[in-house]
Protein backbone atom coordinates (compact mmCIF):
# COMPACT_ATOMS: atom_id res chain seq x y z
CA UNK A 1 0.00 0.00 0.00
CA UNK A 2 1.36 3.16 -1.00
CA UNK A 3 -0.35 6.71 1.14
CA UNK A 4 0.17 10.01 1.16
CA UNK A 5 0.01 12.08 4.13
CA UNK A 6 0.67 15.45 4.79
CA UNK A 7 3.65 15.98 7.78
CA UNK A 8 3.88 19.40 7.50
CA UNK A 9 4.59 20.17 10.93
CA UNK A 10 3.56 17.41 12.48
CA UNK A 11 6.03 15.22 15.06
CA UNK A 12 7.43 12.20 13.67
CA UNK A 13 9.79 9.90 15.91
CA UNK A 14 12.30 8.18 14.04
CA UNK A 15 14.26 5.19 15.29
CA UNK A 16 17.08 3.13 14.85
CA UNK A 17 20.91 3.77 14.16
CA UNK A 18 22.39 6.53 12.82
CA UNK A 19 23.55 4.43 9.78
CA UNK A 20 20.06 3.27 8.93
CA UNK A 21 17.92 5.58 9.18
CA UNK A 22 20.12 8.48 7.24
CA UNK A 23 17.72 7.89 4.32
CA UNK A 24 13.97 8.00 6.55
CA UNK A 25 15.26 11.00 8.44
CA UNK A 26 16.31 13.21 5.05
CA UNK A 27 12.56 11.71 3.73
CA UNK A 28 10.85 13.04 6.55
CA UNK A 29 12.64 16.47 7.06
CA UNK A 30 11.86 16.97 3.50
CA UNK A 31 8.43 16.23 3.45
CA UNK A 32 7.72 18.97 6.38
CA UNK A 33 7.86 17.05 9.83
CA UNK A 34 9.82 17.74 12.94
CA UNK A 35 11.93 15.17 13.35
CA UNK A 36 12.59 13.40 16.24
CA UNK A 37 15.62 10.84 16.75
CA UNK A 38 15.72 7.83 18.85
CA UNK A 39 19.19 5.85 17.30
CA UNK A 40 18.71 3.03 20.22
CA UNK A 41 15.68 1.45 21.85
CA UNK A 42 17.13 2.35 25.48
CA UNK A 43 16.82 5.18 25.81
CA UNK A 44 16.75 9.52 24.63
CA UNK A 45 19.91 10.17 23.34
CA UNK A 46 22.06 13.13 24.67
CA UNK A 47 20.00 16.09 24.64
CA UNK A 48 17.06 15.09 22.20
CA UNK A 49 13.79 15.93 23.61
CA UNK A 50 11.07 13.96 22.64
CA UNK A 51 7.72 14.60 21.79
CA UNK A 52 4.83 13.25 24.04
CA UNK A 53 2.63 11.76 21.45
CA UNK A 54 4.26 12.32 17.74
CA UNK A 55 2.00 11.78 14.84
CA UNK A 56 3.90 8.95 13.54
CA UNK A 57 6.72 7.04 14.75
CA UNK A 58 9.14 5.51 11.83
CA UNK A 59 10.77 2.40 12.76
CA UNK A 60 13.97 1.77 10.54
CA UNK A 61 14.64 -1.64 10.51
CA UNK A 62 18.58 -1.54 11.79
CA UNK A 63 18.28 -5.48 12.50
CA UNK A 64 17.75 -4.73 16.18
CA UNK A 65 14.86 -6.68 18.12
CA UNK A 66 15.05 -4.33 20.63
CA UNK A 67 12.50 -1.95 18.84
CA UNK A 68 9.74 -3.87 19.06
CA UNK A 69 8.33 -2.99 22.87
CA UNK A 70 8.23 0.66 21.31
CA UNK A 71 5.91 -0.73 18.68
CA UNK A 72 4.22 -2.34 20.91
CA UNK A 73 4.01 0.36 23.33
CA UNK A 74 2.56 2.72 20.11
CA UNK A 75 0.65 -0.09 18.73
CA UNK A 76 -1.36 0.25 22.48
CA UNK A 77 -1.41 3.79 22.54
CA UNK A 78 -3.28 4.27 18.90
CA UNK A 79 0.22 6.02 17.49
CA UNK A 80 0.33 5.09 13.66
CA UNK A 81 3.76 3.12 12.78
CA UNK A 82 5.51 3.46 9.92
CA UNK A 83 8.08 0.51 8.76
CA UNK A 84 11.06 1.65 6.90
CA UNK A 85 13.35 -0.52 5.21
CA UNK A 86 17.31 0.60 5.96
CA UNK A 87 19.52 1.43 2.74
CA UNK A 88 21.44 -1.61 1.19
CA UNK A 89 24.56 -2.50 1.61
CA UNK A 90 27.27 0.87 1.71
CA UNK A 91 28.71 2.98 -0.78
CA UNK A 92 27.42 1.23 -4.60
CA UNK A 93 26.22 2.56 -7.50
CA UNK A 94 22.82 2.57 -9.35
CA UNK A 95 22.80 3.28 -13.20
CA UNK A 96 19.04 3.88 -13.80
CA UNK A 97 16.98 4.14 -16.91
CA UNK A 98 14.67 7.30 -16.73
CA UNK A 99 12.88 6.89 -19.43
CA UNK A 100 11.80 8.97 -22.01
CA UNK A 101 11.22 11.85 -19.95
CA UNK A 102 7.26 10.86 -18.91
CA UNK A 103 7.68 10.05 -15.31
CA UNK A 104 4.39 7.23 -15.25
CA UNK A 105 7.50 5.60 -18.15
CA UNK A 106 9.60 5.30 -14.90
CA UNK A 107 9.72 1.80 -13.82
CA UNK A 108 9.52 0.85 -10.31
CA UNK A 109 12.81 -0.05 -9.95
CA UNK A 110 14.20 3.27 -10.92
CA UNK A 111 11.64 5.44 -8.67
CA UNK A 112 12.68 2.72 -5.10
CA UNK A 113 16.34 3.56 -6.39
CA UNK A 114 15.82 7.27 -6.42
CA UNK A 115 13.71 7.15 -2.96
CA UNK A 116 16.87 5.59 -1.30
CA UNK A 117 19.78 7.19 -2.79
CA UNK A 118 22.11 9.48 -1.13
CA UNK A 119 23.20 11.44 -4.26
CA UNK A 120 21.97 11.52 -8.23
CA UNK A 121 23.55 12.14 -10.85
CA UNK A 122 21.18 13.27 -13.93
CA UNK A 123 21.39 14.59 -17.10
CA UNK A 124 18.87 16.50 -19.04
CA UNK A 125 17.62 13.64 -21.14
CA UNK A 126 16.30 11.84 -17.64
CA UNK A 127 13.05 13.24 -16.19
CA UNK A 128 14.69 15.61 -13.89
CA UNK A 129 12.42 18.40 -13.35
CA UNK A 130 10.31 15.98 -11.04
CA UNK A 131 13.41 14.67 -9.18
CA UNK A 132 12.73 16.56 -6.45
CA UNK A 133 9.23 15.02 -5.80
CA UNK A 134 11.18 11.38 -6.02
CA UNK A 135 14.21 11.84 -4.01
CA UNK A 136 15.36 13.94 -0.74
CA UNK A 137 19.35 13.19 -2.53
CA UNK A 138 21.32 15.65 -3.14
CA UNK A 139 20.84 16.02 -6.88
CA UNK A 140 23.86 16.55 -9.63
CA UNK A 141 23.85 18.02 -13.04
CA UNK A 142 25.98 16.21 -15.09
CA UNK A 143 23.87 17.17 -18.12
CA UNK A 144 25.75 18.23 -21.03
CA UNK A 145 23.99 21.40 -22.19
CA UNK A 146 25.39 22.78 -25.60
CA UNK A 147 27.41 25.65 -24.82
CA UNK A 148 27.73 25.41 -21.15
CA UNK A 149 30.82 23.83 -19.27
CA UNK A 150 30.18 20.50 -19.94
CA UNK A 151 31.37 17.59 -17.25
CA UNK A 152 33.44 15.27 -18.93
CA UNK A 153 32.38 11.85 -19.08
CA UNK A 154 35.44 10.70 -17.32
CA UNK A 155 34.78 13.14 -14.76
CA UNK A 156 30.94 11.70 -13.98
CA UNK A 157 32.67 8.33 -13.67
CA UNK A 158 35.43 9.93 -11.08
CA UNK A 159 32.74 11.78 -9.40
CA UNK A 160 30.30 8.60 -9.22
CA UNK A 161 32.97 6.42 -7.84
CA UNK A 162 33.87 8.92 -5.36
CA UNK A 163 30.92 9.07 -3.84
CA UNK A 164 30.34 5.67 -3.88
CA UNK A 165 33.87 5.26 -1.92
CA UNK A 166 32.61 7.75 0.69
CA UNK A 167 29.67 5.12 1.49
CA UNK A 168 26.75 6.96 -0.60
CA UNK A 169 24.50 5.10 -2.27
CA UNK A 170 24.84 6.75 -5.94
CA UNK A 171 22.24 6.59 -8.47
CA UNK A 172 23.34 7.55 -12.29
CA UNK A 173 19.88 8.84 -13.39
CA UNK A 174 20.27 8.73 -17.63
CA UNK A 175 17.53 9.08 -19.99
CA UNK A 176 15.77 6.30 -22.00
CA UNK A 177 17.72 2.77 -21.32
CA UNK A 178 21.27 3.02 -19.50
CA UNK A 179 22.54 0.69 -22.50
CA UNK A 180 20.97 2.56 -25.49
CA UNK A 181 24.04 4.85 -26.50
CA UNK A 182 23.64 6.05 -23.08
CA UNK A 183 27.91 5.19 -22.08
CA UNK A 184 25.91 2.82 -19.88
CA UNK A 185 28.84 0.25 -20.26
CA UNK A 186 31.87 2.17 -19.78
CA UNK A 187 30.17 3.44 -16.31
CA UNK A 188 29.76 0.20 -15.14
CA UNK A 189 33.50 -0.67 -16.07
CA UNK A 190 34.19 2.12 -14.22
CA UNK A 191 32.63 1.07 -11.06
CA UNK A 192 34.17 -2.30 -11.57
CA UNK A 193 37.72 -1.21 -11.68
CA UNK A 194 37.62 0.62 -8.58
CA UNK A 195 35.95 -1.88 -6.91
CA UNK A 196 32.96 -0.33 -6.71
CA UNK A 197 29.49 -2.48 -6.45
CA UNK A 198 27.42 -1.43 -9.52
CA UNK A 199 23.76 -2.63 -10.92
CA UNK A 200 21.91 -1.48 -13.65
CA UNK A 201 18.06 -1.07 -13.99
CA UNK A 202 16.85 -0.91 -17.36
CA UNK A 203 14.53 2.41 -18.54
CA UNK A 204 12.15 2.46 -21.27
CA UNK A 205 14.18 3.75 -24.42
CA UNK A 206 13.28 6.59 -26.74
CA UNK A 207 13.89 4.30 -29.62
CA UNK A 208 10.32 2.69 -29.22
CA UNK A 209 8.60 4.91 -27.06
CA UNK A 210 9.01 8.12 -28.74
CA UNK A 211 7.78 6.45 -32.40
CA UNK A 212 4.80 5.52 -30.14
CA UNK A 213 3.87 8.97 -28.55
CA UNK A 214 3.50 9.96 -32.27
CA UNK A 215 1.51 6.80 -33.06
CA UNK A 216 4.11 4.95 -34.95
CA UNK A 217 4.39 1.30 -33.63
CA UNK A 218 8.05 0.30 -34.62
CA UNK A 219 6.74 -3.10 -35.91
CA UNK A 220 3.15 -4.12 -37.23
CA UNK A 221 2.09 -7.69 -38.97
CA UNK A 222 2.71 -7.69 -42.19
CA UNK A 223 3.97 -4.30 -42.55
CA UNK A 224 7.74 -4.93 -40.56
CA UNK A 225 8.34 -7.63 -38.71
CA UNK A 226 12.41 -5.69 -37.40
CA UNK A 227 13.39 -2.54 -36.45
CA UNK A 228 17.05 -1.39 -36.64
CA UNK A 229 18.21 1.30 -34.26
CA UNK A 230 20.67 2.92 -35.05
CA UNK A 231 22.64 6.47 -33.86
CA UNK A 232 22.93 9.30 -36.12
CA UNK A 233 26.00 10.86 -34.40
CA UNK A 234 28.09 10.31 -37.17
CA UNK A 235 27.06 9.93 -40.60
CA UNK A 236 26.82 6.34 -41.89
CA UNK A 237 29.55 4.69 -43.91
CA UNK A 238 28.30 3.46 -47.74
CA UNK A 239 27.87 0.27 -46.86
CA UNK A 240 26.20 0.88 -43.59
CA UNK A 241 23.69 2.61 -45.81
CA UNK A 242 23.51 -0.56 -48.46
CA UNK A 243 23.01 -2.62 -45.33
CA UNK A 244 20.19 -0.47 -43.74
CA UNK A 245 18.38 -0.46 -47.09
CA UNK A 246 18.05 -3.96 -48.28
CA UNK A 247 17.08 -4.98 -45.05
CA UNK A 248 13.46 -4.08 -45.83
CA UNK A 249 12.57 -2.93 -41.80
CA UNK A 250 11.83 0.21 -39.83
CA UNK A 251 15.14 2.13 -38.94
CA UNK A 252 15.29 3.91 -36.02
CA UNK A 253 17.54 6.53 -35.48
CA UNK A 254 18.24 8.76 -32.75
CA UNK A 255 20.66 11.70 -32.38
CA UNK A 256 19.92 12.08 -36.07
CA UNK A 257 18.84 15.74 -36.66
CA UNK A 258 22.22 16.86 -37.58
CA UNK A 259 23.10 14.01 -40.35
CA UNK A 260 19.71 13.77 -41.31
CA UNK A 261 20.71 15.28 -45.11
CA UNK A 262 23.53 12.54 -45.20
CA UNK A 263 21.22 9.48 -44.25
CA UNK A 264 18.42 10.53 -46.54
CA UNK A 265 21.00 10.81 -49.59
CA UNK A 266 22.56 7.59 -48.63
CA UNK A 267 19.65 5.43 -48.46
CA UNK A 268 18.17 7.12 -51.97
CA UNK A 269 21.81 6.04 -53.35
CA UNK A 270 21.76 2.67 -51.16
CA UNK A 271 18.51 2.12 -53.70
CA UNK A 272 15.44 3.07 -51.12
CA UNK A 273 12.38 4.53 -52.73
CA UNK A 274 11.83 8.26 -52.74
CA UNK A 275 8.33 7.60 -51.23
CA UNK A 276 9.42 5.95 -48.19
CA UNK A 277 7.50 7.31 -45.20
CA UNK A 278 9.81 8.96 -42.83
CA UNK A 279 8.93 10.81 -39.21
CA UNK A 280 10.17 13.34 -37.31
CA UNK A 281 9.62 13.20 -33.30
CA UNK A 282 11.22 15.89 -31.62
CA UNK A 283 10.59 16.54 -27.82
CA UNK A 284 8.40 13.28 -27.47
CA UNK A 285 6.87 13.31 -24.04
CA UNK A 286 7.30 16.69 -23.32
CA UNK A 287 5.85 20.24 -23.94
CA UNK A 288 6.28 20.97 -27.56
CA UNK A 289 6.41 17.67 -28.78
CA UNK A 290 6.01 17.45 -32.81
CA UNK A 291 5.52 15.11 -35.39
CA UNK A 292 6.59 15.86 -38.96
CA UNK A 293 6.02 13.10 -41.71
CA UNK A 294 7.37 13.32 -44.95
CA UNK A 295 9.02 10.37 -47.25
CA UNK A 296 12.54 10.17 -47.72
CA UNK A 297 12.41 12.35 -51.02
CA UNK A 298 11.07 15.57 -48.81
CA UNK A 299 12.16 15.00 -45.63
CA UNK A 300 15.28 17.09 -46.07
CA UNK A 301 12.88 20.24 -46.47
CA UNK A 302 10.19 19.56 -43.96
CA UNK A 303 12.74 19.15 -41.30
CA UNK A 304 14.92 22.21 -41.87
CA UNK A 305 12.90 23.57 -38.43
CA UNK A 306 13.33 20.25 -36.17
CA UNK A 307 15.96 19.89 -33.42
CA UNK A 308 17.25 17.44 -30.43
CA UNK A 309 15.93 15.68 -29.30
CA UNK A 310 13.97 13.69 -31.61
CA UNK A 311 14.06 10.44 -33.36
CA UNK A 312 13.44 9.96 -36.79
CA UNK A 313 11.45 6.53 -38.14
CA UNK A 314 12.20 5.71 -41.59
CA UNK A 315 9.65 2.67 -43.04
CA UNK A 316 6.35 1.83 -43.83
CA UNK A 317 4.86 1.55 -40.02
CA UNK A 318 4.69 5.45 -40.27
CA UNK A 319 1.68 4.92 -42.32
CA UNK A 320 -0.13 2.60 -39.58
CA UNK A 321 0.48 6.02 -37.40
CA UNK A 322 -1.40 7.83 -40.24
CA UNK A 323 -4.32 5.00 -40.85
CA UNK A 324 -4.77 5.13 -37.50
CA UNK A 325 -4.80 8.67 -36.73
CA UNK A 326 -7.40 9.42 -40.18
CA UNK A 327 -9.64 6.46 -39.10
CA UNK A 328 -9.63 8.37 -34.92
CA UNK A 329 -10.46 11.18 -36.99
CA UNK A 330 -13.05 9.44 -39.02
CA UNK A 331 -15.19 7.93 -36.21
CA UNK A 332 -15.19 11.25 -34.10
CA UNK A 333 -16.14 13.24 -37.36
CA UNK A 334 -19.09 9.95 -37.37
CA UNK A 335 -19.67 10.78 -34.08
CA UNK A 336 -20.02 14.52 -34.69
CA UNK A 337 -22.43 13.43 -37.38
CA UNK A 338 -24.49 11.31 -35.60
CA UNK A 339 -24.72 13.51 -32.39
CA UNK A 340 -26.42 16.06 -34.72
CA UNK A 341 -28.32 14.06 -36.45
CA UNK A 342 -30.12 13.22 -33.36
CA UNK A 343 -30.40 16.68 -32.48
CA UNK A 344 -32.31 17.81 -35.21
N1 LIG B 1 19.73 6.06 -23.72
C1 LIG B 1 18.77 6.85 -24.44
C2 LIG B 1 19.35 7.44 -25.72
C3 LIG B 1 20.49 8.42 -25.49
S1 LIG B 1 21.02 9.16 -26.98
C4 LIG B 1 17.53 6.00 -24.73
O1 LIG B 1 17.56 4.78 -24.56
O2 LIG B 1 16.51 6.60 -25.08
C5 LIG B 1 20.08 10.64 -26.98
C6 LIG B 1 19.02 10.61 -28.07
O3 LIG B 1 17.87 9.93 -27.62
C7 LIG B 1 18.50 11.98 -28.48
O4 LIG B 1 19.36 12.64 -29.38
C8 LIG B 1 17.21 11.58 -29.17
O5 LIG B 1 17.46 11.03 -30.42
C9 LIG B 1 16.73 10.46 -28.26
N2 LIG B 1 15.76 10.91 -27.24
C10 LIG B 1 15.84 10.68 -25.92
N3 LIG B 1 14.76 11.17 -25.28
C11 LIG B 1 13.97 11.73 -26.22
C12 LIG B 1 12.71 12.39 -26.22
N4 LIG B 1 12.03 12.56 -25.07
N5 LIG B 1 12.20 12.82 -27.38
C13 LIG B 1 12.85 12.64 -28.55
N6 LIG B 1 14.06 12.03 -28.61
C14 LIG B 1 14.60 11.55 -27.48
Amino acid sequence: MHLTIDLTGRDVLVTGSEKSARQAVRRYQSSGANVYRLSTPEGVPGDGQLPERPFLVAVVDDGEAGWLPLVERCRDAGIPVAFEPAPGADGHVTLVGGGPGALDLLTVGAVDALRDADVVFYDRLAPYQELADLTSAELVDVGKQPGLHKVTQRDIEKLMVEAALLGKNVVRLKGGDPYVFGRGGEEVAACVAAGVPVRVISGVTSAISVPAAAGIPVTHREVSHMFTVVSGHAPLTEKEHTHLAGLGGTIVVLMGIGTLPQLAAGLRRAGMNSDMPMAVVERGYRPGQRTTIADLGTIETAATGCSNPAVLVIGEVVRVAEANRNHAEASAELSRLAASLLEA
